[in-house]
């Protein structure tokens, strides 16, 4: 794991998500889990190396499959927004079907470690806001939403970071199966705010507020151009074809790139027709 600052982890090479790991004298709190069985072995041994303690609470960002898997081979004493708790009782059952149906060549290539993974419900789920005073450090949980229901974001205060799940990737493109982009708007509104120095995105490399702000300006840039092509009576064909990418997009413009972007504007067309997104 890769120090960011004074006590504070994050691994993000694994095949899944990035890993948090925040050392207290109460133990290490982990923000996410790796997915597969020799991940979960090399972050145990990293965090033997960290903390003589057992770790003392996992958090999980959201309940996205690339986000738990392994968690169960940690520990059982993990959080989460109440949103999640039946997502995650949901992949528990149904896991290899899920990973299956959403990167069917990851799950072919993994089969086996899916097919047995194990996750670990949340112990603890709360609403709005839960700070854990772990003595020396403490970590404030609050729901964020947008990128899904149940995501929340973990600040430090005193070491000024902030994780923000999938609200923020920096390095790849952003990726919106259930998302609510008014409420992902707001939020990153929200963060730009905050003092905050380190911003640790749920996947790709740290990043700094450019980047929320360059998402911000994504999303608000593409909910404009959808807002006004539906004012002027383009179909939901139109919308997704004449909507390109705006030059605040932080990711290269790639193919992939474009069938995501095509679906994101596709899902905001919904909103705004529902009337689920104001200008
Ligand atoms: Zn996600």
């Amino acid at each position: 794991m890769k120090e960011i600052t004074d006590g504070v982890f994050i691994e993000t090479e694994y095949l899944g998500c990035n890993i948090g790991c925040v050392v207290t004298e109460k133990g290490p709190v982990l923000i996410d889990a790796p997915t597969l069985p020799h991940e979960v072995s090399d972050l145990r041994n990293e965090l033997r190396r960290l903390s003589p303690l057992d770790i003392a609470y996992l958090v999980y960002t959201h309940g996205h499959f690339d986000h738990l898997i392994g968690g169960a081979h940690l520990t059982g004493r993990t959080i989460a927004h109440r949103g999640a708790a039946d997502e995650i009782a949901y992949l528990k059952e149904n896991l290899p079907a899920e990973v299956s149906r959403y990167v069917p060549d990851i799950y072919q290539q993994y089969k086996e470690a899916f097919d047995n993974a194990e996750i670990a419900l949340p112990q603890v789920v709360f609403d709005r806001e839960l700070k854990l005073c772990m003595g020396d450090r403490t970590l404030v949980l609050f729901y964020a939403g947008g990128h899904s229901a149940d995501s929340l974001a973990v600040y430090l205060p005193e070491e000024r970071v902030l994780f923000v799940g999938d609200n923020v990737v920096s390095g790849m493109p952003l990726v919106t199966p259930n998302s609510l982009f008014g409420e992902w708007i707001d939020f990153l509104h929200r963060v730009e705010v905050m003092e905050v120095d380190i911003i640790v995105p749920g996947h790709g490399p740290v990043c700094g507020m450019e980047t929320v702000t360059n998402t911000r300006l994504y999303f608000a840039a593409m909910r404009d151009r959808v807002s006004s092509l539906i004012g002027a009576g383009a179909t939901r064909e139109e919308v997704v074809s004449e909507t390109g990418l705006t030059a605040c997009l932080p990711v290269p413009t790639e193919e992939t790139v474009r069938q995501q972007v095509a679906s994101t504007v596709a899902a905001m067309y919904e909103q705004v027709m529902k009337g689920m997104l104001s200008v």
